[in-house]
Formats: C-alpha cells, sequence, structure tokens
C-alpha cells in the first residue's frame, strides 16, 4: 500500500482511538466554495461578526494561508448531544446544547493534540496546526470534501449515520495523504428547517450552483442571543420566544438527527440547559461569571444574556415576571433596561 494511504487509515484509527467519532482527509488547495462565503459577506449577512469580514476573510480561501507546508487538512468530528431536547417548561428559558456543558474548545483541542501526538510516534516529525473554530478556515466546506458529511439546507454538516450534533476540529499537516471522497447531498426534497425556522433566516439564494439557501445571521436566533452586542431588532424579538443563548430548531426538525447517538463525555453533560429565568435576571455580574466561566455562554457577556432574559420574560406571557423586569428596567442598564420596557410592554398588552 502507497505511503500515503496507509497514513490516511493510521490517521483513521488513531481518531477513534482519541475518542473522535468522525474523519477524514481533504486536499489542500484554493476552497472552490470560497465565493459563496464572499457573496455572503457581501450582502452584509455576516451582521457584526467582525472576525468573519475583516482582513481574516481572505484566510478562509486556503488553509495554506495559516500554514504554507500544509498539504492535508485532517478533519476530525465529535458528538456533542447528551439527551434528547426536552425543552424548558414554565419558568425556563433555553439553551442551545452545543453549550449544555463546559467550553468544546478545551475537549477539541486537547484531543487534536493527543491526536497530533501519536501521529508523530507513527510518521516522525512534520509541520501542524491544530484549528478549533476559532481560525479563519471554511471548515465546513473542507469538512465535506473530507467526506464527513454534506452542507444541509439549514447550514449545518450533516453526516448520513450520526446526523449533525457534532463538533469540527482540523489539523493542518506538511503530509500527503489520500483524500476521502465528498458524500452527495441528501435533503432531497425536504424543507423542515427552512419552515421551522421562527424569523425565516434561511433565505434563498441567486447561484445556481449553490446550495440553493444561505443564512442570514442577522435575522438568526443563535447571532442575536450570543454575537450580537446591544440592541436586537424589536421585530425579531416576539419570535425568539424562550432561547437565551442559540437555537437549535433547524436541528431539532432534521430528519437525520432522529437517530443521533449521545456523546457520554462527561465534559458536555448538562450544566445550564434550561436555566430558570427569574434566577438568571438576578444574577450578579459575579454570579454569572461563576456559574458561566468556562461554558459557551459566557460568550453572551452579562448583559447580553440578562437582555435575552428580558425577552424571553416578555415572551412568556406570564405577569409573574413583572416584578423582576421592572428591577431589570431600573438597574439593568440602557440595553438591558429597553428590553426589559419591551417585555413589559409585550406583557401588559398581549393576549397570549
Ligand atoms: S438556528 Fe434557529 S433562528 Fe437560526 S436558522 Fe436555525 S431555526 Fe432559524
Ligand atoms: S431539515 Fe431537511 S432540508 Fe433541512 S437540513 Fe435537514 S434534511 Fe436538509
Amino acid at each position: 500500500m502507497p505511503a500515503y494511504r496507509r497514513r490516511t487509515e493510521q490517521f483513521i484509527s488513531l481518531a477513534q482511538e482519541c475518542g473522535f467519532d468522525l474523519c477524514g482527509v481533504a486536499a489542500v488547495g484554493e476552497i472552490s466554495e470560497y465565493h459563496f462565503f464572499e457573496e455572503w459577506v457581501r450582502a452584509g449577512m455576516a451582521g457584526q461578526m467582525r472576525y468573519l469580514t475583516d482582513h481574516r476573510a481572505a484566510l478562509r480561501r486556503d488553509a495554506r494561508l495559516l500554514l504554507p507546508s500544509a498539504v492535508s487538512v485532517l478533519c476530525a468530528g465529535k458528538v456533542y448531544r447528551t439527551q434528547e431536547n426536552p425543552g424548558g417548561g414554565a419558568g425556563k428559558g433555553r439553551v442551545s446544547s452545543y453549550a449544555w456543558g463546559g467550553d468544546y474548545h478545551d475537549w477539541m483541542r486537547r484531543h487534536l493534540e493527543m491526536l497530533v501526538g501519536r501521529l508523530k510516534d507513527e510518521w516522525g516529525e512534520f509541520e501542524s496546526k491544530v484549528c478549533v473554530d476559532t481560525a479563519p478556515l471554511l471548515e465546513r466546506a473542507i469538512a465535506r470534501s473530507a467526506g464527513l458529511g454534506w452542507i444541509g439546507r439549514n447550514m449545518c454538516l450533516i453526516n448520513e449515520r450520526i446526523g449533525s450534533w457534532f463538533f469540527l476540529g482540523e489539523i493542518l499537516a506538511s503530509v500527503s495523504m489520500a483524500a476521502s471522497n465528498p458524500p452527495p447531498g441528501r435533503c432531497g426534497t425536504c424543507r423542515r428547517c427552512i419552515d421551522a425556522c421562527p424569523t425565516q433566516a434561511l433565505v434563498p439564494t441567486r447561484e445556481s450552483d449553490g446550495p440553493g439557501y444561505a443564512l442570514d445571521s442577522r435575522k438568526c436566533i443563535s447571532y442575536l442571543t450570543i454575537e450580537l452586542r446591544g440592541e436586537i431588532p424589536p421585530d425579531l424579538r416576539a419570535a425568539m420566544g424562550d432561547h437565551l443563548f442559540g437555537c437549535d430548531i433547524c436541528q431539532d426538525v432534521c430528519p437525520w438527527n432522529s437517530k443521533s447517538p449521545m456523546a457520554l463525555e462527561p465534559e458536555f453533560q448538562p450544566r445550564h440547559a434550561f436555566p430558570d429565568l427569574e434566577e438568571s435576571a438576578a444574577l450578579t455580574p459575579e454570579e454569572f461569571r461563576e456559574r458561566y466561566r468556562g461554558s459557551p455562554v459566557w460568550r453572551a457577556k452579562h448583559e447580553g444574556f440578562l437582555r435575552n432574559v428580558a425577552v424571553a420574560m416578555g415572551n412568556s406571557g406570564d405577569p409573574r415576571y413583572v416584578p423582576a423586569l421592572r428591577t431589570l428596567a431600573a438597574q439593568g442598564g440602557p440595553v438591558v433596561g429597553e428590553h426589559a420596557e419591551w417585555a413589559l410592554s409585550r406583557l401588559s398588552s398581549s393576549t397570549f
């Protein structure tokens, strides 16, 4: 067997031993999907996410801009969902399932570095770079060409066997390996994610050669609750329901997720899946830090989290939140205060 093929087989076997559920190899080169990304940015659909639109945007064109000696991209996926989503219920908010446990970057980076160490034991020294979603890579496009799945109409990478509840990580490597084959798209005539999205954030695109849909982040609840700083557009708040951090709706409805395996890692087990709204509204900055430092929820910051809690309270239809909202309106700062006022007005005027 040629060495480049043997290396791919060794990688697949060692990735499994290091705890990954999916793996595959993509050859390094210009990413053919890059023009979709450019078009998406040009259309303003990245919203305020400057890390996608500033000087780092062009680095996504080719992985060699991150590691000039790279020849292969070794992609690995890790299932993160730990239970079915039972919903928050009365008095509770909702956190996206990727954020139920600790910060996944730690697990991914640690295990990718362990994998690099095992590969170097086998192959000798080579140049490498570990990337976990903060690196400027078009990682879903690369993972698709590495055979991990296809990009669904919900813009998630979907694997036929395990669905879409998995994290992605990459190792850029200066070794030649046999590349995997990308699978065909299997969305067929399904439109469940598009129909279920409460804010119509999955929008049709013009390109005839593209995926047909794009995610307009500016309307997406994940973006609104996590990335957006400041005011949430008032016309989108009612559709946010009880979401405090992220949104899983377009993955929950996807038929490819109906038989997804569950993660057993202690670090991914739920700690903050359905926070109590009243308790969340009363968190001081110190308590927020103590609870969410080391969790993806930390990214929303205290102000963003309270803003989201106020919107969820306004959407609850439950007058018991009036005192907590009055406190937020009086003491919460301009952004939180404005959202608390909106929530009070919604509670008093709506029929639910
Ligand atoms: S995450 Fe939620 S808001 Fe965003 S596209 Fe999916 S269903 Fe729509
Ligand atoms: S819900 Fe249907 S259209 Fe959407 S990603 Fe899943 S299979 Fe594709």
